[in-house]
């Protein structure tokens, strides 16, 4: 097959279920959709929901998309759905060598010294090099193992449209959780690659977790995404948008006379492609993107936003 016979490949959006979106998950999917359609991509959505999540949370985001202007292709992913193939991943990277059995807890990781040269804040390596009989004598401790990846880098570069050729941090990072769950930074890579997704858009809180996103993805075999992590929502303190910021999802919004056609043009509005007060539709601004001019700051979201 001529690679311009090849499918597009695939955005999207992978919300965490627990609670309703506000203001800054709502601007960071439409940037997503934007990202992915002006592109010929196909967009995904995915429920994240291996962590704690709110009954009922799923579909009132979705409803929430849906009403902001988003569609989306196939049928949601659930991750807890697919718990199976994750496992079959992380025991092929045991198979190979490629991670350990960690028995640290949180507070022995924070007072072991660190490893000479490793970056701040890195594992310390405590796990990495125990011998048998100083593995027998943890698991016989009865504490189960978190499972870490065996990492050959210090660093590693991604490609991000908004912040160029970024090198960051990679550590002997968990891949499973010591209760048995897949870690986020092993699911979102196994996931992207089983939705085709190449383009990976999302807040630039999670900009510094790339490099380890896609060093193990490449450890699988697996394609590196291309980037975009956008700017986050910020309350007037300059802190990250919560619901402790009073009406900041639809549901509350429109309780105070706020519709979504209106929060759909502030949020278009703070990205530089519709005035004030113009009525706009996603699709007019699918011929509006223009990704090289997007705001590089954080959008100051004040409750003035809405007088
Ligand atoms: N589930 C994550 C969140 O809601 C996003 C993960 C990602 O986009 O890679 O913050």
């Amino acid at each position: 097959m001529d690679a311009n016979d090849l499918p597009h490949g695939a955005g999207r959006y992978a919300p965490s279920p627990s609670g309703d979106l506000h203001v800054g998950n709502l601007r960071t999917a439409v940037l997503a959709w934007l990202f992915a359609r002006t592109t010929g991509r196909r967009f995904m959505i995915r429920m994240e929901n291996l962590d704690r999540t709110a009954e009922g949370s799923d579909r009132r985001q979705l409803r929430d998309l849906a009403a902001l202007g988003l569609d989306w292709d196939g049928e949601v992913v659930y991750q807890t759905d697919r718990l199976a193939v994750y496992q079959r991943v992380i025991d092929t990277l045991r198979d190979e060598g490629r991670t350990f059995e960690c028995y640290c807890t949180r507070r022995e990781i924070l007072e072991a010294p660190s490893a000479p040269h490793a970056p701040q804040g890195a594992y310390p390596g405590t796990c990495r090099d125990l011998t048998d009989t100083q593995r027998a004598e943890r698991r016989a401790a009865g504490r189960p193992p978190a499972i870490r990846i065996r990492a050959d880098v210090t660093e590693f570069t991604v490609t991000d449209l908004l912040h160029g050729e970024y090198t960051g941090m990679v550590d002997d990072f968990v891949v499973q959780r010591n209760d048995g769950t897949p870690a986020y930074n092993l699911a979102v890579v196994v996931d992207d690659a089983a939705q085709g997704v190449d383009q990976v858009v999302r807040g630039d809180d999670l900009l510094s977790s790339s490099p380890r996103q896609a060093y193990v993805a490449t450890l699988i075999g697996y394609p590196a995404p291309v980037y975009a992590h956008v700017p986050m929502v910020l309350n007037s303190k300059h802190v990250r948008l919560s619901k402790r910021d009073g009406a900041v999802t639809l549901a509350d919004l429109a309780a105070e006379g706020v519709g979504v056609d209106r929060v759909r043009t502030r949020i278009a509005h703070s990205l530089g492609f519709a005035g004030a007060d113009e009525h706009v539709e996603l699709t007019t601004l699918v011929e509006r993107f223009d990704p090289g001019a997007l705001p590089r700051e954080p959008w100051i979201l004040t409750p003035d936003e809405w007088a």
